[in-house]
């Protein structure tokens, strides 16, 4: 195991004169504190016994069923007995990691993928085969190249682990016409889909959420859910949907690992649900997101020098941009940082050490004129990088 990129980071870019565009964090402050504290205090008051006490590792039976609720609104028809709760949904990542994956065994994932998952699959000790993506997500043609590549080489794919919608990091959101062509290519190889969607409800352009890949496929998709990115990450709740035979061993799994979740946060969590309006709040978090994104893309627009280049994000937290060529990103976050803006360097999103041309810049946490102002000390260090470059001859070309 090794720390990830993103982690080192953080003591570095939670210095107040550093405009961090690294982390993906929430913006909690938006939540309505007072009420949440109400009702906590309420619910301490009115069921302290219960929530206060151990609970099943399968997780709380009314939260369960408000979770089935939630998950309707992306198509999915599912019963409560099918869902295990977990602590976020990185707990069922690492659940279906234990019960999956043995030293050797290869986890076909997008490339670039999520960091965290990156680190799941590594204390596994597992390979992962990465599958590049456009802006409709990843090419069904290039997953079953990959699929029969890997099934000829001896070490078929057991698990297509895929963020499809408003993807960490890229930003992109797998297109509809290419879901059913890349549910049809995992059930043609056998692989289990694993579909992580801690992001699907939080669409900035789109009147509906995206039709979740489970809704069309119960037997080959486990669904993971989070309440992380909806309501609030320090609660720890989140969700896997799966087929019977894997829920039951998740539940084992999930026994062996924690005994009980909190049954606090599971409680505050259906409470919150069956009392509160939080579909008015998910329209407010997508609304303050949506103008936190366009102040990065306009400010991208306005600023980034020519050749740098970036996905446009219908939803979730994150852009994806891409350097000229001969610019490093890695090489560059020193100076990033010295002109006071922290982003995550492309490497940290592949298994190969791959993604150097790469970054991750995320416009959920700061407020739009702070996103604008980092924006614009990334290109004027980008833009300093390129002289360099130049007058160093590193231009590629410059040999000839
Ligand atoms: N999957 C993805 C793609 C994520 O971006 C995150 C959070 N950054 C997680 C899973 C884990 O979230 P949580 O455990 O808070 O639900």
């Amino acid at each position: 195991m090794v720390a990830s990129e993103v982690r080192a980071l953080f003591a570095v870019a939670s210095r107040p004169e550093i405009v961090s565009l690294a982390g993906g964090m929430p913006n909690v402050d938006a939540l309505p504190l007072e009420t949440l504290g109400e009702l906590m205090a309420e619910l301490t008051r009115e069921r302290g016994g219960t929530a206060l006490q151990y609970g099943s590792a399968q997780g709380d039976p009314g939260l369960r069923e408000s979770v089935c609720g939630v998950m309707s609104l992306e198509g999915i028809d599912a019963h409560p007995d099918d869902v295990v709760v977990t602590v976020g949904s990185q707990q069922a990542l690492d659940l279906i990691a234990r019960v999956f994956l043995d030293p050797g065994d290869t986890v076909v994932a997008e490339g670039p993928t999520y960091v965290t998952a990156l680190g799941v699959f590594a204390a596994c000790q597992a390979r992962v085969a990465q599958v590049a993506m456009d802006e409709e997500g990843v090419d069904p043609g290039a997953l079953a190249e990959t699929f029969g590549r890997l099934a000829a080489e001896g070490r078929p794919a057991k698990l297509f682990y895929t963020v499809p919608t408003f993807q960490n990091p890229a930003g992109v959101t797998l297109s509809a016409e290419r879901r059913a062509a890349v549910l049809e290519v995992c059930r043609r190889a056998g692989v289990l889909v694993v579909e992580d969607n801690p992001y699907g409800l939080l669409h900035y352009d789109q009147g509906e959420p995206m039709r979740a890949l489970r809704a069309d496929d119960p037997a080959g998709v486990v669904y993971l859910g989070s309440f992380s990115k909806t309501l609030a990450p320090g609660l720890r709740v989140g969700w896997a949907l799966a087929p019977s035979a894997v829920r039951d061993k998740l539940v084992l799994a999930a026994e062996s690992a924690m005994l009980s979740h909190s049954v606090f946060s599971q409680l505050v969590v259906d409470r919150y649900l069956r009392t509160q309006p939080w579909a008015e709040q998910l329209k407010e978090f997508r609304e303050m997101y949506r103008e936190r994104r366009d102040a990065m893309l306009g400010a991208l627009a306005a600023h980034m020098p020519r050749g740098v280049r970036w996905t446009s994000p219908g939803g979730g937290f994150f852009v994806w941009a891409s350097l000229p060529e001969g610019l490093d990103s890695k090489a560059m976050l020193p100076r990033a940082v010295g002109a006071r803006v922290a982003y995550v360097p492309g490497t940290g999103f592949y298994a190969d050490g791959g993604g150097r041309s790469h970054l991750r810049l995320s416009f959920c946490y700061p407020p739009t004129e702070r996103i604008e102002e980092g924006v614009q000390r990334l290109a004027s260090v980008i833009g300093e990088e390129l002289t360099l470059r130049d007058t160093l001859g590193l231009s590629p070309g410059a040999e000839r």
